[in-house]
């Protein structure tokens, strides 16, 4: 029985607790509000686990032009620089906002904010608080401002299984959580849903966030952008902990180097050495490890005894581990951290639907392009939660709920992690692409616990056999060189089923 809550009709709705939920919520105050998220407020949630912290030109020697021309040249060509600049340009403001939230970033002593270096950055403009312990500071600052907004209502352990439409509007959200399945009647709704690594075998995400917001609205019929662009962040820490604990690019900023088994700095002759961009380091570090080899930061000459000062949330990962990381070397190897792509939105955060917002990691604004730039997805969770809440709170109309739907199983990604590891991860081909699209159409077409997780990796494998180039982080064997045009691609997925499933007859017909 699937209980209606009328109590809170028409109130925009916020899916995730964030930093992108967070922030819309707090922004869309003194409005009415409800908060529906999977775990406890701020659980399961990349930004809790975030460590570098937030992209800002606050130094003497930066500006947002610089970090603007950083941000495109990782973006290997696809970046939108309209919208990259503007997210760019209120770097400042998203800082300030979140001081106001109560966040506390970490000064020197002069007083000025302690600027960190990460990869591809020509300037240091990392703003950190509670040294590696950055995400964390943020979400416990902004749970507490919104526990002090009786405005907001908070659904915990609830999950979003399905968005009711009427005539293409919202007019609801199917959850299900403790007390069973609930409607939310309303004709807003913003995902803020996080990540896909919970896709991925090896993934420094929570295991729980395979990217369901993309599902939830592919299946509204929102259009989705850049899809196959999936970032392997290529230092996690090699140990049995799943998901996989992180290193940060800051560790490497401090001067921390890579080597292999044989002791040799194998990123030495790489323009950019260490500090190269992510996808250049994650294939550098997966061909060691391909060819049997294993791959090590070594921060003793760097860092030694200050490891734990520096970084105490790493070096206490790497005790759990059984390694001190001030004096010996750090096991490191690529996992899935981060996805580019998603439910494409314009500068608003609103999707091709109406009533429909994305914010944060799930959604496609055009920022990250081919590749995103350390640290500027804490900055867009910032900027774009908040864009989208205001653009939200000017929004006026009350579809009738129509007819609601059964609710599906509760989605679990497990049966397809070793096939998308295997065939969509750092290095594809043909064959492997056209191996996930023949094994995941069934899966996505139906109706049981896998559908969910299946049309994300689905879409994935679908945008990803289509970019015949190499480019960012979509690598392929078979077409090692970039094209001379660079093109976004968006496609709804009506579309992305339809090409699976030509692809699917053409090796069928093949094969008889
Ligand atoms: C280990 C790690 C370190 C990182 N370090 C940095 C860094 O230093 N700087 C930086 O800029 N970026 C960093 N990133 C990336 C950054 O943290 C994320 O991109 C960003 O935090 C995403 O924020 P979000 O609000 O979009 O999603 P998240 O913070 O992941 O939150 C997603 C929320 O949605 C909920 N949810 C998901 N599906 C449903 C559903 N169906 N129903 C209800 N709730 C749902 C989840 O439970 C969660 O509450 C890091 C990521 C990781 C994993």
């Amino acid at each position: 029985m699937t209980e209606i809550l009328h109590q809170f009709k028409g109130r925009p709705v916020v899916v995730g607790s964030g930093l992108a939920g967070l922030i819309a919520a707090l922004t869309l105050a003194p409005e009415p509000t409800v908060i529906v998220t999977r775990g406890a407020l701020g659980a399961e949630t990349s930004s809790a686990w975030a460590q570098g912290g937030i992209a800002a030109s606050l130094g003497a020697d930066d500006n947002p032009g610089l970090h603007l021309a950083d941000t495109l040249a990782a973006g290997d060509g696809l970046c939108d620089p309209g919208v990259a600049g503007g997210i760019i340009g209120e770097a400042q403001d998203a800082i300030a906002l979140l001081q106001r939230y109560g966040v506390r970033f970490d000064q020197n002593p002069s007083g000025e904010f302690a600027l960190g270096l990460e990869a591809a950055h020509s300037r240091r403009r990392i703003v950190h608080a509670g040294g590696d312990g950055s995400g964390a500071a943020i979400i416990r600052a902004l749970i507490a401002a919104v526990a002090k907004r009786s405005s907001i209502a908070v659904l915990e352990g609830f999950e979003a299984r399905r968005i009711l439409t009427a005539d293409g509007s919202v007019c609801g959200l199917l959850c299900s959580g403790p007390t069973g399945d609930i409607v939310l009647p309303s004709s807003r709704v913003l995902l803020a849903t996080g990540g896909l690594g919970g896709l991925y075998e090896a993934t420094t995400n929570p295991a729980s966030n395979f990217g369901q917001g993309i599902a939830l609205a592919a299946r509204a019929g929102a259009v989705l952008a850049d899809m196959e662009f999936v970032q392997f962040h290529p230092t996690a820490l090699d140990s049995r902990r799943r998901p996989l604990a992180l290193v940060s690019e800051a560790v490497r900023g401090e001067g921390a180097e890579l080597v292999n088994e044989r002791g040799e700095r194998f990123m030495a002759d790489t323009p950019g050495e260490e500090l190269a961009p992510r996808d250049v380091v994650a294939r550098a570090i997966s061909a060691e490890i391909a060819r049997g080899g294993r791959v090590f930061l070594d921060a003793r000459r760097a860092l030694g005894p200050r490891f734990g000062v520096r970084f105490p949330a790493i070096a206490a990962l790497c005790h759990e581990a059984g390694i001190d990381p001030g004096s010996a070397l750090i096991p490191v190897r690529p996992a899935v951290h981060y996805h580019m792509g998603g439910v494409a939105t314009d500068e608003e955060g609103q999707s091709s639907v109406a009533g429909l917002w994305v914010a944060g990691e799930v959604a496609s604004t055009g920022l990250h392009g081919a590749n995103r730039l350390a640290s500027n997805s804490l900055l867009e969770a910032t900027v774009m939660g908040a864009r989208a809440a205001r653009n939200m709170s000017l929004f006026r109309s009350q579809p009738a709920l129509g007819d609601i739907p059964s609710t599906p199983p509760i989605a679990d990604s497990a049966s397809i992690r070793t096939v998308v590891s295997r065939h969509l991860g750092v290095l594809r081909n043909a064959g492997a692409m056209h191996g996930a699209i023949a094994s995941l159409l069934p899966l996505a077409e139906g109706d049981g616990a896998s559908s969910d997780p299946a049309i994300v990796a689905l879409l994935i494998a679908v945008f990803a056999s289509l970019r015949t180039e190499s480019r960012g982080a979509h690598a392929r064997t078979d077409f090692p060189l970039k094209q001379l045009v660079a093109r976004r691609r968006k496609m709804a997925l009506d579309e992305a089923l339809a090409i699976a499933r030509a692809a699917t007859s053409q090796d069928f017909a093949r094969s008889a």
